[in-house]
């Protein structure tokens, strides 16, 4: 329903929508174990490269129980970086939300397993851009392929041990190069899982973090512009406490207030926020005013109803079970 309520603000073009948002994502930690080429939170400075405090994490959790349906822990960064991840993801169970997760998996061991089964998390995607460790490394140096298959692995045949149906667990890539996907290297990857509980192997397009990176959609792709969904649906909050509209601000271009000080239904309703939907609405030059959306591949995706159809695809298939 609430998503529902949130649609039909967005396609009315509400600028202060009444509905809250239906996802919180917090960061847990701006720290990464891993140097991805295409990554601007590299640049973050030393102020902004900080684990967020329990407190702060604690009060968000609080908040987005009255009105969101799930917390994504994850912007950027390396969320079991965090030393409390574990105590993260059973707060946010407490308080009845949905507790989601994207990883690299490297750091995975057997307790940090054991322990996201035993609080129940939700759902768990593994960031592997690649099916054979030249490819992986590649995009996502100094990545131990191995290790991480080790790992995922690992944590399958213990969910499969504790017949576990959560968390729903896919692992997710971003499709650089077609070519680096032959036939055989997916049949021989998805032979690495077999008769395990991996629920989904998913492709995707890269973006280009709204112009921070080099990457630029190509003209086939690149769609006429349309205002862009995610400040109807979503809110971010970094592990310095900054708001931000969406994911892709993981360093804080478009800061709508400081966590510590405001409330999340405060940075929803408030003007900062109020005047970049209506950036959104009016087109492309005043999105690009903004600061942060001008060039997003967002404003240019195939959509279908106004919604991304790539985004819907995955909503769909994130609620089916097969590899
Ligand atoms: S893209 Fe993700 S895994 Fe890679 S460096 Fe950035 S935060 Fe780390
Ligand atoms: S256009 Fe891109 S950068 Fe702007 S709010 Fe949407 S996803 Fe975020």
């Amino acid at each position: 329903m609430r998503l529902l309520a949130n649609y039909t603000e967005y396609t009315l073009k509400r600028t202060r929508p009444r509905f809250l948002p239906t996802r919180l994502l917090i960061e847990p930690t701006s720290h990464c174990n891993l140097m991805c080429p295409g990554c601007p939170s590299k640049d973050l400075p030393d102020r902004k490269r900080v684990h967020m405090e329990m407190g702060l994490f604690r009060k968000l959790a609080d908040e987005a129980s009255g009105f969101a349906r799930d917390v994504h822990l994850f912007v950027a960064g390396e969320p079991l970086m965090h030393p409390d991840i574990l105590e993260m993801v059973g707060y946010l169970k407490k308080k009845g939300l949905r507790a989601m997760i994207h990883t690299n998996g490297a750091l995975l061991d057997t307790n940090l397993a054991q322990g996201l089964l035993e609080q129940k998390l939700d759902y768990l995607s593994f960031s592997l851009d690649g099916y054979d460790a030249k490819t992986a490394h590649r995009y996502k140096p100094p990545v131990d392929f191995d290790r991480v298959i080790a790992n995922v692995v690992s944590l399958l045949e213990l969910k499969k041990e504790m017949k576990a149906t959560r968390p729903f667990t896919i692992i997710q890539s971003l499709l650089f190069n077609e070519n680096d996907y032959p036939d055989e290297l997916v049949a021989e990857f998805k032979a690495r899982f077999k008769d395990l509980p991996l629920d989904r192997l998913h492709r995707i397009k890269p973006h280009d973090w709204a112009g921070q990176t080099h990457r630029k959609p190509s003209t086939t792709e690149k769609q006429a512009y349309k205002h862009c969904f995610r400040p109807w649906f979503s809110l971010a909050v970094l592990a310095c406490g900054e708001i931000v509209p969406c994911c892709i601000d993981c360093t804080g271009k478009y800061v709508i207030g400081d966590a510590t000080r405001i409330s999340l239904e405060e940075a929803w309703r408030g003007k900062r926020l109020a005047e970049l939907r209506a950036m959104l609405i009016t087109g492309e030059k005043q999105a690009e005013k903004s600061g942060l959306c001008g060039g997003c591949h967002m404003l240019y995706t195939k959509r279908l109803f106004g919604l991304p159809l790539e985004e819907m695809g995955f909503f769909i298939k994130e609620r089916s079970r097969k590899v």
